[in-house]
Formats: C-alpha cells, structure tokens, sequence
C-alpha cells in the first residue's frame, strides 16, 4: 500500500511531463490527486433504442455496425471517417473527425455501446464523434455516470480518471474524521466510500451524497478548528484595564455616539477587564461609525498605557484614519503616528524607533505594519479594518507582536447571521445595525438602456452643482458576448463623446497599487468630475463630495456587492443617488435588483442575496479570508452547511481532547487546513 502523502511520481504513467502538468493543478501528492473533484458529472447511464435518441439530450445506446467505416482524406488535417449503425428500432449515420480510433476499432457486424448526442434536421439524424466500446469491455466510457474534472493543458479527462483510479487502488483514501454517531445522525456516508464515489459514483445520486459528505467534512473540519482556536485564546491572559472611563473622549466628539456604537463600546469595555485577550469583530453597514468604536477603544488602550496598532488595507485608508485620530486624540494628549509603504526609509524609521522605545501610542498603517521591523514597547490592543482583506494568519501575525494583545476586527461586508458563525467562529460579535441620526438614504434606481439620456444629463447637472460621479462597470476588459461595458473602453467614450469637457479619470484593477491609491487620491481631492472604476472602490475610501453612483450592467452583481458599492456615494451632507443600469430582461434578476433599491439594510441584503445565490458567493472570493475550500462548488444547500457547523461545535464540546482514531486524523486535517490557509493568505 502507498501513503497518502507519496508523490504522484509513484503512478504508472506519471513521469516528469505529466508531473508537471498535474503541477499545474496544484496536484503533487497521490492525496491531492484524490482531493481534486470532479466539477461535475455526465449520466451516461440512460440506454436508450436508436428511435428514442433526442437531440441535446446525449445517452448510451446499443448498435450493431452495419458496413465497413470509409475514411476520406479532405484536406490536410481532416479526415472524416463514416459509418452506420443500426438495432432493431433504427439505423444512425456517424461520423468521426480525424479519429483513426473509430476507423480501425468499429467492426462491420460487430456490436457496440455508443455514447452521444443526436443532431439533425428533417433529413434524419446524424452523430457526430460518439464516444464507443465493445459491448463485452468493461464499462469505461460508456453505461456510467462519467466524472468531469478540472483540468490542464495536455491532460485530458480520461487520463485524470485513470490516474485517480489508480491513486484510489494503491492507497487508502484520507482517514474518517467524522464520529460514527454525526455520521448516524446527519445521514453521511463514510469517507472510504465518499472518496471512491466522488471519482466513480454508481447514480447521480451516489455522487450527490458524496458530494454532501465532502462539503459537509470541510466545513465540519473548518469550524471545529475555529473553535479550537478560540478555546486556545480563552486560555490566554491579558493584564486587566484599570481605567475604563472614557469621558473625556466622548467630549471630543462633536456628536453623541448611537445606541449600537455604544453597546459596542460596552461590549468592549467588558472583554477589557475578562483577563484574556478580546477576539472581537464589530460588524456594521457602510457609515454606520465602525472608526468611532474603535477610536473608543484605542483611546481607553492608551489611557491604560498601551499602544495601539490599527491596520487599514489601503494607505489611503491609513491616511483617512491617521487624519481623523490625529485631530481626536491630539487634544487627549494621545500620540498618533502613520506607517506605509510609500513612505521614505527615513520617516518609516522614525516611526518605528518611536514604537519600540514607547513613546508613540497609536499607529495606523498598511501592511508595513506586519513586517519583522516593526516592534512595539507595549502592544495592548491590534484593530484591523475591512476584516475581509485579512484572514486569520494575517491577524495572528500582527497579534504576535505583542504578548496576547486584544483583537478588535471591523468589518463592513455585512455577512448573514448564519454564515458569519462560521465564517468568525473564532471571534465574538458586536453588530452595528444602526445608523447616525440624519443620515440620508440613497435613493437607488433601476433603469434600461432608453434611460441613457437622462442619465448622461444627471451625471451633468450633479457635476454642474459642484459634486462628482462614479461610474462602475463589471470588467476591465471589453467582453462583446456579454455585452459588458469595460471600464477602460467606457471612460474614453464618456470623455470623447458625452463629456469632453469634464475631468474624467479610470480605475480598475489591473493598475498597480501605487497607481490605485494616486488616482483615489487625486479623485478624493476633488481632481476629477467623474471616476470610471471596476470594483476596486469598493473599499473604504471616503469621498464626501461623491453623490451620484451609476452601475453599468448592474445584473452582474451579487447584490451584497451592489450594495457595498453604494456605500460609496452618501457620505456627505448632499442627497446622493445611486442608479443600475441593466439590459436584462430575466424578471427574476429584474426582482433582485428592484429589491435592492427598496432597502438600505445590508443585512437583509446579505441574507436575500444568501437565498438567492447560496453561500458560494460569501465563500468564492479570495477577500473574504477564508481557506479556499477543495469540494471547488459551494453552492451547497445551507442546510449542510448549519448541520456541519452544529455538529463540529457539539464535536468540540465533548471530544475535543479524546482519543478515538476519528478525533486524532481530524486534529491532523485541522493542522494541515491552518497551514495552507496561512500559505494562501500571503
Ligand atoms: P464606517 O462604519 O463605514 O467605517 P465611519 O466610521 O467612517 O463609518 O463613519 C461614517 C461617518 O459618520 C463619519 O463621517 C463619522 O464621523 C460619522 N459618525 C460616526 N458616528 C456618528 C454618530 N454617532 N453621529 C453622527 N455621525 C457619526
Ligand atoms: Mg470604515
């Protein structure tokens, strides 16, 4: 027997040349070779009679070869090899596109299993290269349901397939984690038999509850590593805050906080004076004041003597903080200092001189806060900004700098209530669900292409009245198919034909950070009329005078994304407007995008958005921190999803420590999540 972690240089057929294809898809071990799924699956059970075959609808059916196939050579690199097939319903004309296979295999008076498609007009019915094999081989490619994998250049299906299947014969597949009882209880197949029927599954519904008992393992594995991790950090101590009063910061502001910012600040106080480490996320809309709560909290870390590092995703995100703390706290007599990338090795130096001998209290910056330079005298308190930019590794990396500092996370990507369980397991949660008093909505509205004028015209008058525009388009680059409007293109037509004499300016993803930052800048400076952009604003960057959003091709949005685009525009004292185009006519889309100009609360969005389109959508992006998950399709039923993350909390309740040999292989896969989680996050 091989191990599961032998190379897959270990298979017949895999010499150097395959082994870098399989490379290609992060395939390098006969266990990543049984962890790569099918994407999908083909029914190629359905036998059919040659007169039941329906075009579009592809199936098996068995046919005797009724001449001998004749080849002719068409031009060079086309040979078309013809044949007829028959059975007791009807006879089938088929052809073949340069298959010496089909001319040297199919035998006048011979039967076989053929697997196809029928296309045809009122002539008769034509095929077009079946897959075919001798009704007495074994079924290979034919009377099964087919697995279709991701694949690579120059690796074709079935040499996966047979590779897979070989893996499979010489190894065990990876070891049952799942307690029998969870198991019983959830209706979950075992893993031996999961692993083999994922690659070889008897129905469509043997490979479903594969599918099922994979996605529900990975997700079993992932929350009860979440909750191992925080019953560690409850295990941790850190020193108690004596003064809690924060008074004299309230005065500062020029409001009073809301009801939410407060309860917040309470929850906060309180995860102070536990003497363990906080792990807390606050959650809350666009503008409903995420900065103020942790300035509370920064600044009751520096009244007990504890710096504070605050680590925003864009330096000029860091610049935005770094601007508001300094003008809060300088009255407070709390130091503020500022550390990115772009600045000069002189200043970065000063700054850090500063934090290590304690003399600076604050510090707001990017990633240049995580590098090894970076020491604190005192580090008590770690805030990160925008969480979704930052997975668990990045955050325990920042944590490490200090002796078990507290841990606040602000997220603004409002994550239904189910989801953020697990997606924070790790973390407890103080959710804003309330905005500042007179803050305006934005007015939001779905219009079609005939509105075109009219839209062009409003982008004009809200210019004309001294504010700017964003216009958002899905794609950089122009995709014709889809009808699209790419940012890029889209910008030089707006200032060549519609609006040559305003300021227009472009921004999209494929431009280098430094590039990125300059044009928000310049924009947030007021440098420009109308900012043409992919969906790289979505972050953070606040620019008051922008009132109007208009979202090209809005359709091809998740509307927790619309809605987080939004959030962009209404930041100021003016009415702000937010408008979608879309071309489509699907009324089901046009109903999820009225939806979104009905209400503003990111939170029912978040869970409209959850029914809609699963939680693939929460999970897909890279942003959101979380591990890329390997059963590659998550549009899971949610149900799964809850059951699994039920299941692993009671799991960790009672044998988190035991000793069974599922306990021991799943505290192995946890280990081996963290690490390649840690390995994607930088
Ligand atoms: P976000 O949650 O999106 O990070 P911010 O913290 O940037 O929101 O706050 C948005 C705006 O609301 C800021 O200009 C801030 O000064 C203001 N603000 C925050 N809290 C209050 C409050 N309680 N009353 C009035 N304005 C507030
Ligand atoms: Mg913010």
């Amino acid at each position: 027997m091989a191990k599961l972690s032998d190379p897959v240089t270990l298979l017949k057929g895999v010499g150097q040349a395959r082994a870098r294809q399989l490379a290609n898809l992060n395939i390098f071990t006969l266990e990543d070779l049984i962890c790569h799924f099918p994407r999908g699956y083909e029914d190629r059970t359905r036998l059919v009679n040659i007169e039941k075959l329906e075009p579009d609808a592809p199936a098996c059916f068995r046919a005797m070869v009724m001449n001998t196939p004749r080849t002719a050579h068409v031009r060079k690199g086309l040979d078309v090899t013809k044949v007829t097939v028959a059975d007791t319903t009807g006879r089938l004309n088929l052809t073949f596109f340069n298959s010496q296979y089909a001319a040297q295999q199919l035998q006048y008076g011979s039967e076989y299993i053929f697997y196809g498609a029928v296309s045809g007009d009122f002539i008769g019915y034509n095929m077009t290269n079946p897959t075919f094999e001798p009704v007495d081989a074994p079924a290979v490619n034919t009377r099964r349901v087919m697995p279709i994998y991701p694949l690579t250049a120059g690796l074709s299906n079935g040499v996966l397939l047979r590779l897979v299947q070989q893996a499979l014969a010489i190894c065990d597949a990876p070891a049952e984690i799942l307690p029998e009882e969870v198991r019983r209880e959830y209706d979950i197949l075992p893993a031996q038999q999961a692993y083999t029927a994922i690659h070889q599954p008897k129905s469509m519904e043997e490979a479903e509850q594969a599918k099922k008992r994979l996605i529900f393992e990975e997700f079993f594995v992932f929350s009860a590593g979440l909750s191992l991790m925080r019953q560690n950090r409850r295990e941790k101590k850190a020193e108690v805050f004596e003064n809690l009063d924060l008074q004299p910061f309230y005065q500062e502001l020029p409001f009073s906080l809301t009801g939410a910012q407060r309860r917040a600040v309470e929850e906060i106080l309180k995860d102070f004076q536990k003497g363990a480490p906080m792990n807390r996320l606050v959650q809350g809309d666009v503008g409903s004041g995420k900065t103020m709560v942790a300035a509370a909290a920064a600044c009751c870390a520096a009244r007990n003597g504890r710096q504070v590092a605050l680590m925003a995703p864009t330096e000029i995100l860091a610049e935005q903080h770094f601007a508001s703390l300094s003008k809060l706290f300088a009255p407070l007599q709390i130091s503020v200092g500022l550390l990115t990338g772009s600045m000069s090795v002189k200043e970065k130096k000063l700054v850090r001189q500063q934090l290590e001998e304690g003399t600076l209290q604050v510090v707001v910056g990017t990633h240049a806060l995580l590098t090894d330079a970076t020491r604190f005298q005192n580090l008590g308190l770690v805030i990160a900004d925008e969480q979704h930019r930052f997975g668990v590794a990045q955050r325990s990396r920042l944590s490490g700098k200090g002796e078990d500092p507290h841990l606040l996370v602000m997220s603004a990507t409002p994550i239904p209530r189910t989801l953020a369980l697990l997606m924070y397991g790790d973390l407890d949660v103080s959710i804003l669900d309330e905005l500042p008093p007179g803050r305006e909505t934005v007015d939001t509205f779905l219009v079609n292409e005939s509105y075109r004028p009219r839209i062009n015209a409003f982008i004009r008058k809200q210019v004309s009245q001294g504010n700017q525009c964003f216009v958002v388009c899905p794609a950089v680059e122009e995709n014709q198919e889809l009808g699209v409007k790419a940012a890029a293109a889209w910008a030089e037509t707006l200032q060549q034909t519609v609006f040559p004499d305003l300021r227009i300016t472009l921004l999209h993803g494929q431009m280098k950070g430094s590039e990125k930052e300059a044009a928000m800048a310049a924009f947030a400076r007021g440098e420009a009329d109308v900012m043409v952009a992919t969906t790289v604003i979505e972050v953070g960057v606040d620019v008051p005078n922008a009132t109007l959003m208009v979202i090209e091709d809005a359709d091809r949005f998740g509307l927790s994304q619309l809605h987080q685009l939004r959030g962009r525009v209404g930041r100021g004292k003016a009415k702000s407007y937010c408008i979608l185009t879309s071309h489509n006519r699907n009324p089901e889309t046009l109903e999820r995008l009225k939806a979104l100009c009905k209400t503003t609360d990111g939170f029912r969005i978040a869970e409209e958005d959850l029914k809609l389109r699963g939680p693939g959508d929460f999970f897909g992006s890279r942003q959101s921190g979380l591990p890329a998950f390997r059963v590659a399709d998550l549009s899971c039923d949610l149900k799964t999803l809850k059951d699994a993350q039920g299941a692993s909390a009671r799991w960790i309740d009672t044998a988190g420590t035991s000793d069974t040999p599922e306990a021991r292989a799943l505290r192995q896969r946890i280990g081996q999540l963290f690490q390649r989680w840690e390995g994607t996050m930088n």
